[in-house]
């Protein structure tokens, strides 16, 4: 199955938190979770939805594929790479998500969701190292400068994005150089800030594991 295209704030209330999906809105009062915090469908409000332990794992890994927008497949080829690494799968996955280039747009705070993060790398806005990369999927590493091309530094929205870069602060791991529309991966991603949404990676490993 590929990337989901429809309404996203459905994912948030199907999830039962907030995924931080739709940028600025996310932290408005038109936010739809917080307007209506329960699942979608006719039976609104008083809608009770009782998870079996596969159904627990089978809703961790939607939602972190959620959060980060990659499809099925995507997902468990992430899943692979993370096993064989060393260490502990579950946080490898995580990290390997977190390094994806759209993650680190939108970290940087070019964008303002990761949604909006993959546009700006498809339509090749971004470089990597003084190179235009257009691939969302691409692995950050350590010492990668990532910044906006220079022609693309005037576009509203990804000023309108770094305004909004305070709120959301940046991870440790990362180094923003806002006047120069540049970041610099300084370390790998830190588990321990990736803190919101709540995740359990270990349900996933589990779920992967049956
Ligand atoms: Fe929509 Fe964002 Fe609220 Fe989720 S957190 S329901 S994506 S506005």
């Amino acid at each position: 199955m590929g990337r989901y295209t429809g309404p996203v704030c459905k994912l948030c209330r199907r999830e039962g938190l907030k995924l931080y999906l739709k940028g600025e809105r996310c932290y408005t009062d038109k936010c739809a979770f917080e307007r209506r915090p329960y699942p979608p469908g006719q039976h609104g409000p008083t809608a009770r939805i009782k998870f079996s332990d596969y159904g627990l794992r089978l809703r961790e890994k939607q939602k972190v594929k959620r959060i980060y927008g990659v499809s099925e497949k995507q997902f468990a080829r992430y899943f692979e790479m993370a096993e064989r690494q060393r260490g502990n799968t579950g946080v490898n996955l995580l990290i390997l998500l977190e390094r994806r280039l759209d993650n680190v747009v939108y970290r940087l705070g070019f964008a303002s969701s990761r949604r909006e993060a993959r546009q700006l790398v498809n339509h090749g806005h971004i470089m990597v190292n003084g190179h235009v990369v257009d691939i969302p999927s691409y692995l950050v590493d350590v010492g990668d400068v990532i910044e906006v091309k220079p022609s693309s530094r005037d576009m509203d929205r990804i000023k309108a994005a770094l305004e909004g870069v305070a709120r959301r602060g940046i991870p440790s791991w990362l180094e923003l150089r806002k006047e120069e529309f540049k970041g610099i991966v300084k370390d790998m991603p830190k588990r321990e800030e990736l803190t919101t949404p709540p995740i359990q990676e270990q349900l996933i490993v589990e779920l992967y594991s049956k």
